[in-house]
């Protein structure tokens, strides 16, 4: 198999990225790259990611930038100012999301955060050219080819590889049609040497910003158009057993049941309450107030209108800014989850599916994100991630930080995902006086 490209809308009538509403006009363009015709679907390594690359790359050319795929299929794009004296060598700061998506996915998530960054170095470039103003370092965008992992199962595989933590393992990882990421990687003119080798450990930026639309309903409640993210939450996920007694409904009294479902809507409710509690700072001993837990899966065995369940699986995500707190309140629910079943003749048992830390956005650059939204007129306003990101991968790279957009009642992952045009100046005007700021900081 190789890789066609014939499907690439160039610049699909778009001159270049200057405006809010040539980002959007260039968000409806990549979404018309998928390999669905009833929604958007555009994953790793696909003749949809080269398609989504060389239009990209092709609005960049066009406003007379440098463009480059790297060894791991991520998709760059540079701007140097006159001013430094070693092109190669000079310092940078990157700004950057991913252009891969979920099946079904909406026009926004990662793709505006990538098309608005092609539009801030626009501006620099342009600005450069007609007043000379420069900045002391070098300008790069990025566009992850994989962040949501929906090919190969693994998460955030292209900003891992510029972070130097791609995994030799990973190419043994297959799809849904068997093919592997190494297979898929030579397909795409690539290899997992390649992939390795797009690591710049040796020569890291001096910092990465990466604009997301907020993919929850926070801003919207708030008012608000643009928020500085103060870090993402680590997540723990469990899958969770209660196993009590199958038993019919009609002949066994409530006294004698070792109902597993009673069980587990007693431990589900005690997880919402103790997340509750920390949320609205009822827990003195839990300052951290990002909390959130969820019970997302319920099933039961055997699963009938006359039987009383005998055992309930179902799964547990907890998430937090603090790691040690969540951990903490992990502990807690544990314990509960034991008396609850032992009081209820039930069994317990859960076993970890998922861990990962919380990576906390550098102060310097979240101080540069207020000030830039402050510059839109907005007053500043923080806030964490609740869901995983890029610059998680990249933080093991370079300082990070991170400035959220309001989306239409928070969704995501989902074709009705809304942003306004007014919100996307706001954000381009944002992201480059977070630009200005950052550089007024590096030059003192
Ligand atoms: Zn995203």
């Amino acid at each position: 198999m190789t890789i066609d490209v014939s499907r690439a809308r160039t610049t699909a009538g778009i001159a270049s990225l200057e405006t809010a509403a040539d980002v959007l006009a260039a968000c409806d363009a990549l979404a018309a790259i998928s390999r669905s015709d009833s929604g958007i679907d555009r994953r790793y390594l696909t003749p949809e990611h080269a398609a989504a690359n060389a239009t990209t790359a092709a609005w960049l050319k066009a406003a007379g930038l440098h463009s480059w795929q790297d060894g791991a299929g991520n998709q760059w794009g540079r701007w140097c100012p006159k001013t430094l004296s070693s092109e190669s060598e000079a310092p940078r700061l990157v700004i950057g999301s991913h252009l891969d998506s979920v099946p079904d996915a909406g026009r926004y998530d990662g793709i505006l955060g990538v098309l608005l960054g092609v539009a801030a170095l626009t501006h620099f470039q342009q600005r450069a050219e007609r007043e000379g103003a420069g900045l002391p370092f070098a300008l790069e965008v990025v566009g992850f080819g994989d962040e949501e992992g929906t090919r190969f199962g693994a998460t955030l595989l292209g900003s891992h590889a510029i972070a130097g933590s791609w995994q030799p393992g990973w190419e043994l990882l297959e799809d849904e049609e068997g093919i592997s990421l190494g297979e898929a990687l030579t397909a795409f003119g690539l290899s997992g040497q390649s992939a390795a080798s797009a690591s710049l450990q040796a020569t890291p930026p001096l910092g990465y910003l990466e604009v997301h639309i907020e993919q929850g309903p926070v801003l919207e409640a708030e008012n608000l158009a643009l928020g500085t993210v103060t870090g993402i939450a680590g997540a723990r996920r469990f899958a969770v057993n209660f196993a009590g007694q199958a038993g019919h409904a009609g002949t066994t009294p409530m006294a004698l049941r070792q109902d597993a479902l009673c069980a587990a809507a007693e431990w589900t409710l005690a997880v919402e309450t103790l997340a509750r509690e920390v949320q609205t700072g009822k827990r003195a001993d839990m300052p951290d107030h990002s909390l959130v837990a969820t019970v997302g899966c319920c099933e039961l065995r055997p699963g009938a209108v006359n039987v009383i369940p005998g055992a309930a699986a179902l799964s547990l995500d907890i998430r937090a800014l603090d790691d040690a707190q969540r951990d903490r309140a992990l502990e807690e629910l544990l314990h509960q989850a034991h008396q609850i079943a032992e009081r209820r003749g039930v069994t317990f048992r859960c076993e970890q599916t998922h861990a990962a830390n919380a990576v906390a956005c550098d102060e310097g650059l979240m101080q540069a994100v207020d000030i830039g939204i402050a510059a839109t007129g907005q007053a500043p306003f923080r806030l964490p991630s609740g869901a995983g990101h890029d610059a998680m991968a990249v933080s093991h790279l370079c300082p990070v930080g991170m400035l959220f957009l309001r989306c239409e009642r928070g969704i995501s992952h989902h074709p009705a995902e809304a942003v306004t045009e007014a919100d996307v100046a706001r954000a381009l005007a944002a992201l480059i006086a977070s630009i200005e700021a950052v550089a007024a900081r590096y030059s003192c």
